[in-house]
């Protein structure tokens, strides 16, 4: 349909195209050279000591999470505004989720309400820029070294990005990066540890590959002897040569987002029913998605509406995020309910994540913004005594 636009999109070339035969030729399919690469670049980046690649985000979470130690009978601290799997991790150890609301204007963690919520048990606190904004993570950063607890960040969504100079990966004890293809960069399916311990890197390399004695080849005699309980979570060599040429494009990747997130907000700024982004003058921002928000005077059937409306309409969106708290299997096992963290049942309820992806152009992002203004002027009319003579 000429008329598509998808939610997302990676952003390919001929570059990743010829890395992934240089691959196949090479015959080295796992455990190589551009794994090694890509780790390298990212822990630049990120100005950490070491990358330790992993098959996912979610992956490299867990992997942190049985690093520390954390285990049943303890408690970790996160957000409930999130995509799930940074409070699912939480549940592999056998640990449990303790969250805390969110701040209404950064959409993260609420560091000022932490600390009420550390407990003896309180083992870990993971934090994450949701939809790439890193605002206020070193105060999230300062409440975690007060107390002692480690911080992980959740840096999923947020590649690239930094706060007062500091980068996005570099304000806990470890960081994770996923590269699933709606992320700034992608590997398919692909995730990052970065961290400066030495120890802990060491851990997660062994407990990516069965655990397994750190820099043990097949070809050694010692590969079937593993030290600990591991996992298979290696990133295989085709991901990571996808990944090397896209970690060398990320300035340009992050520019031409950036360049569409302008476009999107020139366009809807003067529409009063639409609450958009809001990004700090110390933020570095490496946009993830881009997600308006409803007035506070809609509900979420309207939003709903909203949603459904402009997918009939070929145009991709959805409903970013459904608070974790309320997921089902949530509620049954730790008897979470409506109304126990107001202000993310409140965000969440309007949020509408619009078509976000590089090769957006100008004619694509005024669709969107038709489509989205179209929805919206319904919702107007569908409104009892709202003055309009139909009533
Ligand atoms: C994408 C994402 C992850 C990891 O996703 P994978 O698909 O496992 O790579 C984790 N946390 C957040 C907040 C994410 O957005």
């Amino acid at each position: 349909m000429a008329g598509d636009i998808p939610l997302s999109q990676p952003d390919i070339t001929e570059q990743e195209i010829e890395a992934v035969t240089d691959v196949m030729r090479s015959g080295r399919l796992s455990i190589g050279p551009r794994q090694a690469r890509f780790e390298e670049l990212v822990a630049q980046r990120t100005g950490c000591r070491h990358g330790v690649a992993v098959s996912s985000g979610t992956a490299g979470l867990h992997l942190i999470l049985e690093a520390l130690g954390v285990g049943p009978g303890d408690e970790v601290i996160t957000t409930p505004f999130s995509f799930i799997a940074s409070s699912n991790c939480i549940l592999y150890v056998g640990a449990r989720p303790v969250f805390v609301d969110i701040d209404p204007i950064t959409l993260n963690i609420d560091p000022t309400k932490i600390e009420a919520a550390i407990t003896e048990k309180t083992k870990a606190i993971i934090a994450v820029e949701v939809f790439g904004n890193p605002s206020e993570m070193d105060q999230v950063a300062a409440v975690a070294a007060r107390n002692e607890i480690p911080l992980i960040e959740d840096a999923c969504e947020g590649l690239g990005g930094a706060y007062k100079g500091r980068p996005v990966g570099s304000f806990g004890r470890a960081a994770v990066f996923g590269f699933y293809p709606n992320k700034q960069i992608t590997t398919g399916e692909g995730g990052m540890i970065v961290t400066d311990d030495d120890r802990l890197a060491d851990l997660c390399r062994s407990m990516r590959n069965q655990g397994r004695a750190v820099g043990d080849l097949p070809s050694e005699g010692s590969w079937l002897a593993h030290e600990r309980l591991g996992y298979n979570y290696r990133l295989s060599e085709v991901a990571a040569a996808i990944g090397v040429v896209q970690m060398q494009r990320l300035d340009e990747l992050m520019a031409k987002r950036n360049e569409v997130a302008c476009m999107y907000i020139e366009k809807l700024m003067d529409m009063p029913e639409l609450i958009l982004p809001n990004i700090d003058s110390k933020t570095d921002m490496s946009w993830f998605v881009f997600v308006v928000r409803l007035a506070d005077d809609y509900g979420q059937t309207e939003r709903d509406r909203v949603i459904n409306g402009i997918r009939r309409h070929e145009v991709g969106c959805s409903n970013y995020f459904p608070p974790i708290h309320l997921q089902p299997f949530y509620r049954e096992k730790f008897g979470y309910g409506k109304g126990d963290f107001p202000v993310t049942e409140t965000i969440a309820s309007r949020t509408i994540a619009l078509p976000f992806y590089t090769t957006l152009d100008q004619t694509q992002i005024e669709l969107v913004c038709l489509t989205l203004q179209v929805m919206l002027q319904r919702e107007q009319l569908l409104r009892p005594n709202d003055g309009n003579g139909e009533q």
